[in-house]
């Protein structure tokens, strides 16, 4: 018997080439996983006009953990349903700069915990007359508490202080709610955190990076405030993320199926190998994951690297080397 099952749904364009490559680095660590691998995306709409077969989903709902690659043109009718298949309330991006790698802030070590249920995503829009649309804001007591809590868990497991970014000198009920519940658990837990504006914040995280460690955030900040910080770090080609829920979860590279490229055996895959290492902590394989980001900071310092970076690799050349760096 595996100890997990591990679906795999590299979907389209990079997807395919990248999502090859994590796999190979989480085999090659050898934990007992069982990868089964499911369609998803625009070539398997071509095939049968459906871009998320029920089985996908299935076999989605039915792992302990999955890995998705990317989906080109029917993307939203891909990842958000697979999202909402693992019950998916957090966000998860870190943004961290790496020597070797051109950044703009060679110092940001960050991690975006965005609230990926509610807020102003929660899709209630309507036009009430002609010419007059509104957007209805939904902020709950326990989806903010739920999102503080796995912040800090977060925050301790890895080290870092912990943030919330907010705006509730504004939408006072609303993000008024969202700080309340942020202190509550704070307090409960003995923690500390900082509050922050989300706009001064944004200057801020352009400027000082390295103030900040973990960032808790209402949904629509965690999604401008974490591309912004991924400018800070140099490259999509280098960024992870994760969608977590209560008893399941989906790792995904940031960037999308990258069209220009797609084909050439040429994309990087450090984005979807690092969303590996994020699946092997979900899954309490700590050590696992350690040896997988060292291998990779090795091989980010050292190269080779893909052309991304200014290297000539291929991405089977880069995953070779992280893989042959595992010890
Ligand atoms: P999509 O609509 O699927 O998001 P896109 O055209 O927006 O496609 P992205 O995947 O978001 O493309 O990538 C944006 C740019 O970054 C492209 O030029 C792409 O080549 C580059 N890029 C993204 N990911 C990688 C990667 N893993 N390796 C190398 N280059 C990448
Ligand atoms: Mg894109």
């Amino acid at each position: 018997m595996a100890d997990a099952r591990i679906a795999v749904v590299p979907g389209d364009g990079i997807g395919r080439e990248v999502t090859p490559a994590a796999v190979r680095v989480l085999d090659a660590l050898a934990p007992d996983f069982a990868f089964v691998e499911a369609d998803a995306g625009d070539a398997v709409l071509e095939a049968t006009g459906d871009p998320l077969p029920e089985e996908t989903v299935e076999t989605v709902e039915g792992a302990d953990a999955t890995l998705f690659g990317a989906a080109g043109e029917s993307a939203a009718d891909v990842i958000l349903p697979l999202r909402a298949a693992v019950g998916s309330y957090a966000n998860v991006r870190p943004a961290r700069a790496y020597p070797g790698v051109d950044a703009l802030r060679p110092e940001t070590d960050l991690v975006f915990v965005r609230e990926n249920t509610e807020g102003v995503y929660a899709g209630i829009e309507s036009e009430i007359a002609p010419g007059v649309t509104t957007l209805t804001r939904v902020v709950t007591e326990a989806a903010s508490r739920r999102i503080a809590e796995f912040g800090f868990d977060y925050a301790e497991r890895h080290g870092y202080d912990v943030t919330v970014a907010h705006k509730a000198n504004v939408m006072r009920t609303t993000d008024g709610q969202f700080l309340d519940a942020v202190r509550a658990v704070a307090d409960e837990r003995g923690a500390d955190h900082e509050e922050a504006l989300m706009d001064a914040l944004a200057m801020h995280l352009a400027l000082s990076p390295e103030a900040y460690g973990v960032v808790v955030c209402p949904n629509l900040a965690g999604d401008v405030l974490s591309d912004l910080a991924a400018g800070l770090v140099g490259g999509l080609g280098l960024l992870p993320s994760a969608n977590v829920g209560s008893d399941n979860a989906l790792f995904e590279p940031v960037h999308g199926t990258a069209p220009d490229i797609a084909g050439e055996g040429v994309a990087n895959p450090v984005a979807a190998i690092l969303s590996a290492a994020m699946l092997l902590e979900h899954l309490d394989y700590d050590d696992e994951a350690t040896r997988v980001r060292a291998a990779v900071e090795g091989v980010l310092e050292d190269g080779p690297r893909t052309p991304d970076l200014g290297g000539d690799a291929t991405t089977e050349d880069v995953t070779t080397a992280v893989v042959d760096r595992l010890d």
